[in-house]
């Protein structure tokens, strides 16, 4: 706050009494503003604007709390879950691709593609232009869990991701992990 040089006279608030160009020190600024505005409006140049956008914010808060509330606000948004057969909840497959290096036979090494399918993307379709493009062998096969993923022979981990996102757009480079020592972490 910048020095003012003090007036001859000094104004005093009505308010919260302490010298007008003090007010905004004193126990509530938010009271004085008012008389301020009315007395030392060359003090607080600025109050009156302030005070107008006030006055357009508690309009809009008006508004908003005498809408609906938004969906948004009403509940929190329920994981999409699904019921199976006998009431237990699945949850819902999330969707990404997980790209997971295994070590097969000791010396061979596969880079599993799992999810694209989740995306859209044709898995023959998928096996046949990764082969092609790391020019190495790639099949789809079923995973442990009888999902069909994709094989791939070869460490081929190192710009698979630029290959998804380039070759399948509608697949978010967020949504693309890998398994590193057993565990799930984000490609990006
Ligand atoms: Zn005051």
């Amino acid at each position: 706050m910048a020095e003012k040089p003090q007036p001859v006279r000094v104004l005093y608030c009505a308010v919260c009494s302490l010298p007008a160009e003090y007010c905004e020190f004193g126990p509530d600024l938010e009271k004085c503003k008012p008389w301020l505005i009315q007395n030392a409006p060359d003090l607080y140049p600025d109050l009156a604007e302030e005070l107008n956008s006030k006055e357009a914010d508690k309009v809009g808060e008006q508004l908003q709390s005498t809408g609906i509330s938004s969906p948004a606000s009403s509940a929190p948004k329920a994981e999409e879950v699904k019921r199976l057969p006998g009431g237990k909840i699945k949850k819902k497959d999330k969707k990404e691709v997980v790209i997971e290096k295994v070590v097969r036979n000791k010396r061979k090494c596969i880079t599993t593609v799992k999810g694209l399918e989740l995306f859209g993307v044709k898995l023959s379709d998928a096996s046949k232009k990764l082969g092609k493009k790391f020019a190495t062998g790639a099949s789809v096969v079923k995973g442990p869990t009888e999902k069909e993923q994709i094989d791939v022979q070869g460490d081929i981990s190192y710009d698979i991701v630029e290959f998804i996102t380039d070759t399948w757009p509608d697949v978010p480079e967020t949504a693309i992990f890998f398994i590193e020592d057993g565990k799930k972490v984000p490609a990006v």
